[in-house]
């Protein structure tokens, strides 16, 4: 049931900061699986760029060491086959040195051969690495770049990491990259809106009385203190991954799954986006829970900062001012340390106007819920009799459909984010990738936000470690007669 593999076009892939984490963990195991599943044609060429000291050899031995450590078993054959593809170049993007050599490697641009650079570095980097990839002529108008999160800090700085970009490449040759867009599920949020009938008659505030996104983390920020305790979960999850999904959930129908057509109505979605009041914000912060033990460290512990005021946790409430939603809260909400890893929507919808079954059948409403991730699916739950010969009692049941059961090993079988975000570039879909207006728009909407809330010197409210956040995420809700849906394993 999974799509054919059909192999891409020839390509050069020069990924800057080949040696890096995210190279070790996504990038090089992507690239392997799509080796393995035989769509990297003949030719194809990876060429890591960094500024270590390596020779082919030793990279290549990096290399067949991240993909042992992160793809499970490989076959001997098929990682020899990989490797020949896999080339080093000391390359550092502010220096000249190296440049000589990567200019030698690549030739001039050629029209039967996609070239892709892939900035997996900094983002300070970004700008040199772009001024030199046109000082040595390595691109023509068919070259792509791709960006890695996180775009920019706020408006400004996304601004002119654009306005850099735009000066060395044209919009379509850039590729930024949100990998909750290259999930399976994520895509499939546009399958079930646009490709059925019933859900999108009553997608709207008519219809649905509330909808809730929560992206929820088990783990700490171990490992990224420095760069997290800068950013917080405004930055680092809700600006762009939960944006993304609200977006998704709320956009109008677009003529055509085209990049820009569905790009447009996206847009729409974020710049409709009213500001958030301060007092549907909620932030927190985990701590270990009591009674815990050494080994559980509190948010600051783990950053080194005894004072830090940055959120691992943001819930808000928000409105998005348009037709379709006037009156429909969103409620958004990401944390880290939380009792499971969970990325669920959950759509309310409203009670039937009249209960012909008087006021003992109790109120019943519809919801679906739709799984991200983990034991992705969906599930309505509907309003059935409660079976037995006492009267009329109603109860709710729900229709479950988990893709694993219906798809069996298919689904698993489905590619991992980044396998497909590649591909899509090699093929020069954009579909799948932030556009600037984007991710300027919601920066837009962001940074009065936290403009907000470091003026009045909010402090985030702490959370126990493993628990589903902070009390008053639950009085936001509370305040409005509803309630979070639990967060699930
Ligand atoms: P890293 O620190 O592990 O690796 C950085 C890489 O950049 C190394 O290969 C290093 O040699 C190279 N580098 C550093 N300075 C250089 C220079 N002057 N010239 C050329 N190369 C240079 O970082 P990472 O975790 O791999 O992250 C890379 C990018 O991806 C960052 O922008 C990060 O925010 C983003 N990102 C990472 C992850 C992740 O899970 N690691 C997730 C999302 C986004």
């Amino acid at each position: 049931m999974v799509s054919r593999v059909i192999p891409v076009d020839p390509f050069d892939l020069v990924v800057f900061g080949g040696t890096g984490d995210l190279a070790q963990r996504k990038i090089l195991p992507a690239l392997f699986r799509r080796h393995c599943d035989e769509q990297l044609p003949d030719g194809a060429r990876i060429i890591g760029a960094a500024r270590s000291d390596l020779t082919r050899e030793s990279y290549q031995a990096l290399v067949a060491e991240a993909l042992q450590t992160h793809c499970g078993a490989v076959a001997p054959e098929q990682l020899a086959r990989f490797l020949d593809r896999v080339l080093y170049l000391r390359v550092d993007a502010t220096d000249p040195a190296g440049w000589q050599a990567l200019t030698q490697e690549l030739g001039k641009p050629r029209q039967d051969r996609v070239r892709v650079f892939y900035f997996s570095v900094g983002p300070s980097l970004f700008a040199p690495l772009a001024e030199q990839i046109w000082a040595h002529e390595l691109a023509d108008d068919q070259t792509r770049i791709v960006v890695e999160k996180p775009f920019g800090h706020d408006l400004a700085s996304a601004r002119a990491l654009n306005q850099t970009l735009a000066s060395h490449f044209d919009e379509s040759q850039i590729y930024r990259i949100d990998h909750y867009l290259g999930k399976e599920t994520v895509q499939n949020l546009m399958a079930i809106r646009f490709g059925n009938m019933l859900f999108e008659p009553l997608w709207n505030s008519q219809y649905v009385d509330h909808i809730q996104i929560t992206v929820a983390e088990t783990v700490g920020v171990g490992g990224r203190e420095a760069y997290y305790d800068k950013s917080g979960a405004m930055r680092d999850m809700m600006q762009n991954h939960l944006m993304q999904l609200l977006c998704l959930i709320a956009m109008e129908p677009p003529a055509k799954f085209d990049p820009d057509a569905v790009r447009d109505e996206k847009l729409k979605v974020i710049r409709a986006l009213e500001p958030v009041e301060p007092h549907h914000i909620v932030r927190g912060q985990y701590v270990a829970p009591s009674g815990a033990t050494g080994s559980d460290l509190t948010y600051r512990e783990t950053v080194g900062a005894p004072r830090s005021t940055t959120e691992s946790y943001v819930a808000l409430k928000a409105h998005i001012s348009n037709w379709r939603w006037a009156g429909t809260p969103f409620y958004l909400r990401t944390g880290k340390r939380l009792v499971a890893r969970s990325s669920v929507i959950n759509v309310f919808f409203k009670d039937a106007p009249h209960s012909i079954f008087g006021a003992d059948a109790g109120r019943h409403a519809n919801l679906l819920t739709i799984r991200l991730q983990p034991d992705e699916g969906i599930t309505l739950k509907v309003t059935i009799k409660e079976p037995g010969p006492g009267g009329m009692r109603l109860m709710d049941v729900p229709l479950d459909m988990s893709f694993a059961q219906a798809l069996g090993d298919n689904i698993h079988g489905a590619p991992d984010a980044y396998e497909r975000l590649i591909t899509d570039v090699i093929r020069g879909n954009q579909t799948l990738f932030m556009r600037g207006d984007e991710v300027e728009a919601a920066w837009a909407w962001t940074d009065p936000i936290i403009a907000g809330w470091t003026s009045r010197g909010d402090v985030p409210k702490p959370y126990d470690s493993g628990s589903t956040g902070p009390g008053d995420a639950d009085l936001l809700m509370r305040r409005d007669q509803r309630d979070w849906r639990g967060i699930n394993p």
